[in-house]
Formats: C-alpha cells, structure tokens, sequence
C-alpha cells in the first residue's frame, strides 16, 4: 500500500484549536496607533464576527459549518501518499509520507480557509471582498471560494507577478474576480505582498459592503487549515504507524505548515520543522517583536518573528514564501522551542524538486519543494543513523503554474546564492 484515502464522511466536523496547547498564553495584538491590545471593534470593519472569535477564541474544538462541509467535499479527505520510491532512490530506512493538498480546485492547501472566510462574510451580509496576493495562489483559492458564494473580489496582486505570470490571474478572473496590480500608486515598484495588503485593507477601510479576507498568518486561518494534520493523523494509522517522528512544511505566513503540525503538539514526541528560503529567513534570522503585518502600517501590530515590515525579499520563486512577518502561534512555538526552524537557499530546493519529480512523478510548487528539501535531509540523516524514522511533510501545492521557475532551474538562470 502507498496510498491511503477516507470517505467522505470523514472530513474533520470540527477544526483544532492550537491555543489551549501552547507553552504561554498568545499575546493579544495591539493597536497601530494607541498600541493597546485590539478588541473586536477594532477588527470589525475588516472581519466578519464569527472569524474575530475564532482569532481570539481558547476552544479546543470549533465546529465546521454544513455549508464548508459540503464545498470541502469537492476534494476532500485528501490522499496520503507513502513516497517508497524516493524511499528507495535515497537508500534510507526512512518511511516517507505525504499529505497531498494539491487536489483541491485551485492546486494548493489555501482553499481550506478561502471556503469558511468566504462562507461567513456572506453569512454577515457582506458582497464584496477584497485580497492581496503574490504569486495568486492565494487569489485564485478565494476567487474560487468567493463564487461558491455569489461574493464580488478585488484582488491586488503583486506586480511582478502580475507581469510575468498571467495563469493565475486568468483562473481569478474565470472564477469572477478581479485583478489589479499592486502597489496602485507606483505603477514602477516591482511590489511585494506587505506592500498588497496595504492597498486591499485601503480599499475595504471605506465601505461597508466589503470586507478583507488575508489567505495565512492569522489564527482563525491556520485554524482551517487544521483539517490536513487531522486527516494525516487518522490516515498514519491505517497505514500502520503510531504518530510520525517529524512532521514537515514550508513556512511562508505558517498556514500550511500550522494545518499539518497543529494537531501533533499535544503530542510530545513529535518533531516539529519549518521550512523557509535562505532569502526571507524569518523564523532563523528575524527578531521576535510586534511589528505590522503590511508596509504602511494600517494593520494591527502582531508578536512575530520578523524582519521588519519594510523589507522587500529578493524576488525568489517561491513567492507564497516571500512575507517579512510570520505567523504569531507558529512564532510562539519556535520562540518557546516546541518547532524548529531551518532555511535553504533555492538552488538546493529545486535539487530536490527535480529529484522528487523524477521518482515520485510529481513536479511540486516552488514553495512546496522547501519541505521536500528537508524531507530528503531528514531521510539522509536517518540513513547515517540507521534509523527508522517516520517522516510525514505535507504537499501544499502543484508547480503546474510554475515551470518557468524550473525552466530557470533546468538552464542555469537561478541567481547564486550562499548556503
Ligand atoms: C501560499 C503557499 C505556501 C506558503 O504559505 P503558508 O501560509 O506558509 O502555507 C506554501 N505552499 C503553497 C503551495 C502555497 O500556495
């Protein structure tokens, strides 16, 4: 057996609530201007009110509505995928799993969360949502999501990626949204995704018919995301494992990455790693501090590893990966030593991208291709060692939309980097 799928009766019926886990109580976030912690009015002009209790809640469990349930059943459970051909290529005593997230409509992990944040900013009444978003993974889950609730979208996609890569903004559009470049104001700046989210919060800040919706960082959205390790779990145990020895994902805002491990802190044992480019090394070189989640600084100041919200990242391909800031519960975490973190360089990573496609057929995003990077080192280690560690690292998306970054790989026009 390599594979292993759930009914579709056994998508999780409630979403796993990290908080009452965690080493310390989280810190609230405070306000950019009085820089007292935030209430819910604050929040109010830009979340519906079920998403503001779900950001500040200590319930173990949060219910899934019906209405998610039924959307989430397009793709999900998710298959979990045991990579015994990588297995063999590395020589390792390793066994490998994969929680394979790039079958949902928009190839990655984010429509988890664009399905609920849609579904309860409809609830309240809104129409209109607005967004940023990089590369556009992020864009096309909520342009997805958005039409499964008659909802109006305005995405501000960065404009570097709005040049160079016309795929994802052709998929927003066939879901109904739109697409403008960002920044709005700067038609030459090459953006950045605090420079987006700066220009979304604007545009939502004067109206009432339209809120903001952000795809990672926030609590309540690696709170959706929970789904993955929950169907991992179970899923590891019919493949006839106990609990893995090291849970795996790339860290960009932490919402892929919280969505697979999340639901493993409770369990001790369980290593826990975070993978992020050696280009936007957050969690190995930031500062744990309040900072603002967006370049202007109109968001709330979050407790976060940081590397200060007016660092532009070097435009590497992984995009989705390109943020200054990181989550805050993910942030505690490695603050507190319950995850470890660790930064390679792309040249590296596309190594082990192409090795992966090359045994196992996939050919994963550029964002993806950090978790299998570590991954192989993981299984390496686990050779030196002999060892018969479990690995299990989660498949966030597809490099379908990508090639080009592999085009780039394949011929020699990756910048050199150090590492
Ligand atoms: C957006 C994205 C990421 C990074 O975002 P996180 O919030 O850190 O998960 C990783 N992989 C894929 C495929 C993505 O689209």
């Amino acid at each position: 057996m390599t594979r292993w799928t759930l009914p579709l009766d056994r998508i999780p019926d409630a979403w796993f609530n990290v908080v009452p886990h965690l080493p310390k109580p989280p810190q609230p976030p405070l306000h950019p201007g009085t820089r007292e912690p935030v209430g819910p009015d604050d929040l109010a002009p830009l979340f519906p009110t079920a998403l503001i209790g779900q950001e500040v809640s200590a319930e173990p469990w949060i219910d899934v509505p019906g209405e998610v349930l039924d959307i989430l059943r397009l793709w999900r459970p998710t298959p979990l995928h045991r990579a015994v051909r990588l297995e063999r290529a590395l020589g390792t005593p390793a066994r490998i799993y994969y929680k394979d997230e790039s079958v949902s409509p928009a190839g990655s992990h984010k429509p988890n969360t664009a399905v609920p944040q849609a579904f309860y900013n409809a609830q309240e009444g809104i129409t209109r949502l607005t967004t940023e978003t990089g590369a556009g993974q992020w864009g096309t889950a909520l342009a997805f999501a958005c039409a499964q609730f008659d909802l109006d979208l305005q995405v501000y996609m960065v404009r570097a990626s709005f040049d160079q890569k016309p795929y994802r903004r052709v998929a927003m559009e066939t879901w109904g949204g739109s697409v403008v470049a960002s920044p709005v104001d700067d038609p030459d700046h090459p953006g950045s995704l605090g420079a987006a989210i700066s220009d979304a919060v604007r545009d939502c800040a004067g109206r009432s018919d339209t809120h903001y919706a952000l795809g990672s960082v926030l609590n309540h959205v690696l709170l959706h995301q929970t789904v993955i390790g929950l169907e991992a779990k179970e899923q590891l145990q019919l493949a006839g494992e106990r609990l893995p020895d090291v849970v795996i994902a790339s860290c960009g805002g932490g919402s892929n990455l919280g969505g697979v491990a999340f639901p493993f802190v409770p369990d001790p044992g369980v290593r826990l790693l975070a993978v992020e480019p050696m280009s936007c090394p957050t969690l190995t070189k930031g500062r744990f501090d309040y900072d603002f989640g967006d370049t202007a600084g109109l968001t709330p100041l979050l407790p976060m590893y940081t590397l200060g919200h007016d660092f532009v990242p070097p435009s590497i391909h992984a995009g989705g990966l390109r943020y200054h800031g990181d989550s805050p519960l993910i942030s505690a975490l490695v603050r507190d030593g319950r995850m470890e973190a660790v930064a390679y360089p792309q040249g590296r990573v596309f190594d082990a991208a192409v090795q992966f496609a090359t045994v196992e057929g996939r050919i994963a995003a550029p964002e993806c291709a950090h978790a299998i990077r570590a991954t192989i080192d993981e299984a390496l280690a686990a050779k030196e060692t002999g060892e018969e560690r479990v690995i299990l690292f989660n498949y966030s998306g597809h490099g379908f939309l990508d090639l080009s970054a592999y085009d780039d790989h394949l011929h020699g026009r990756l910048p050199e980097e150090q590492g």
